[in-house]
């Protein structure tokens, strides 16, 4: 009955279609994929609802809450270059030792678990930046907990800051600044927390709610007061998994080692991964031979929150791809490679954005209630103009949301933004840079470019009335 209705035909249609191939079916019967996909064909379906049907055989059964326990934060820390991203990810990465075990962190595994002398952990990623944590994104995942987004005080709040904290935003993450660099005689964090505020981006010592803390991550001065900021923004969010079932998580990075095979870094999400068990991550599966720490441990189980390096999948699956252990072996290698024959049929068919042209319709629909917009230009007063503009036509039925507002260039990282968040993206005066348009047309992302603010403004209005007509 749900393929009927997701396809808008008849129950009947369905079973009788089957009827014809030679399949005995009833109505509330559940189709395997294969025959799912012969009886979608039928009907002119082919693949989407095939793709839809392989996740739904592998969708996760929802937690009773009894069964959660608490888990450990995954920290992303973000921010402009050069203003420490890098110092603070390796500060932390060779002191805090986990008590009682000799020896810090000896692998890049892309990711690695922090225990403080509390007993609390923290698992970080260790790809720092905005980029990462938005591609992840893009292709779906959604990891990161809290992200740390690290300002130099003996600078300015910069572009990628600023970005950071829009791509922070959007993914409706938490942020815990950190204003690094105080050992330095040119510091001012105040500025820095004066400059946040004309954001309206309050911190505790301005009266806000957003958590601060001074560090410098040469020294180390002000890091652990900064991480248990990060505990304590974690018990508000109160993260809970169940470990008592088979593991799902997002691989983080993966590689051929000419020795071992495929290695692949996973952040266990829920669940417990143990040796042995089948994985499929996106087109890859296999068993799990051998499992190693950041410590270069190896080990025979992990729980939520744990990231760590895996050996056994028959190829490189990408970063942001969905992990999951399921039962049978066989079942994992038939999804698995009925994923890459569909990727390859559709020539990897990026995910269907939204476009200006569109969303006079998709209103009209109903099912469209909030408008994202990138907003780029050449001078702050444009892009401010634009902006209050664009928010007045927010209506009864349709919000206007400007994620990101900047001067400069479009970027592939708004490119990455706007795939993640299903944004417009709009160019005043400015130009995509660099490998941003060719990202765009493969994501199918709608990017206008405007050099009249009225004419910016009318489009939008038409848009939103469902009468723009089609450019070019
Ligand atoms: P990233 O680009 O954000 O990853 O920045 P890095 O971590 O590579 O740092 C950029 C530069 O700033 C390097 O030369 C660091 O040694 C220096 N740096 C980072 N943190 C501090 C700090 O707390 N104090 C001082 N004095 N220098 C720092």
């Amino acid at each position: 009955t749900e393929v009927a209705t997701m396809m808008g035909v008849s129950t009947t249609e369905i079973i009788s279609a089957c009827m014809s191939l030679g399949l005995m079916v009833t109505m509330n019967q559940r189709l395997d994929a294969e025959t799912l996909s012969i009886v979608a064909e039928e009907f002119g379906y082919e693949v989407d609802f095939v793709t839809a049907d392989i996740e739904e055989s592998i969708v996760e059964v929802k937690d009773a809450p009894e069964d959660l326990e608490p888990r450990a934060p995954i920290v992303t820390v973000m921010g402009h270059v050069d203003h420490g991203k890098t110092s603070l990810l390796d500060y932390i990465r060779k002191e805090n030792v986990i008590a009682g075990e000799s020896g810090g962190i000896t692998q890049h595994i892309g990711a690695y678990g922090v225990t403080l002398e509390n007993g609390e952990s923290i698992a970080f990623l260790d790809t720092p930046g905005h980029e990462a944590f938005t591609a992840m994104r893009a292709r779906g995942a959604q990891v990161t907990d809290i992200a740390i987004i690290v300002v130099a005080a003996d600078d300015d709040i910069m572009p990628q800051t600023k970005e950071a904290i829009s791509h922070a935003q959007a993914a409706g993450v938490p942020i815990v600044f950190a204003i690094n660099k105080i050992d330095k005689s040119t510091a001012n964090p105040d500025k820095i927390k004066e400059g946040l505020a004309q954001m309206n981006l309050l911190v505790e010592d301005w009266g806000g709610k957003i958590q601060s803390h001074d560090i410098s991550a040469k020294t180390g001065l002000g890091v652990k007061e900064l991480l248990e900021k990060v505990l304590l923004e974690a018990e508000i969010l109160e993260l809970k998994a169940n470990p008592n079932k088979l593991a799902t998580g997002t691989v983080v990075e993966a590689f051929l080692d000419k020795g071992k095979g495929y290695v692949s870094t996973v952040l266990v999400q829920s669940g417990t991964l143990k040796i042995g068990d089948y994985v499929l991550a996106g087109t890859t599966s296999g068993k799990i031979k051998a499992m190693q720490d950041e410590r270069g441990n190896l080990v025979t189980k992990v729980g939520p929150s744990r990231p760590i390096s895996i050996l056994g999948l028959d190829g490189a699956s990408q970063a942001g791809d969905k992990f999951y252990v399921l039962e049978d072996e066989r079942e994992a290698k038939q999804i698995a490679s009925r994923r890459s024959q569909l990727q390859r049929e559709q020539s990897v068919r990026a995910q269907r954005h939204i476009t200006l042209d569109e969303i006079g319709r998709r209103i009209a629909l109903g099912e469209f209630k909030e408008l994202n917009i990138i907003l780029k230009g050449d001078v702050d007063g444009s892009v401010e103009a634009l902006t209050d503009s664009f928010q007045k036509l927010s209506t009864d039925e349709i919000q206007v949301n400007i994620i990101h507002k900047a001067v400069g260039p479009i970027t592939e990282s708004d490119v990455l933004l706007a795939s993640a968040s299903d944004a417009v993206i709009i160019g005043f005066n400015v130009r995509p840079m660099g490998n941003a348009k060719a990202i765009a047309e493969k994501e199918e992302i709608d990017i206008r470019m405007y050099s009249i603010i009225y004419a910016a403004i009318n489009d939008l209005k038409d848009a939103m009335e469902g009468m723009l007509s089609p450019v070019m």
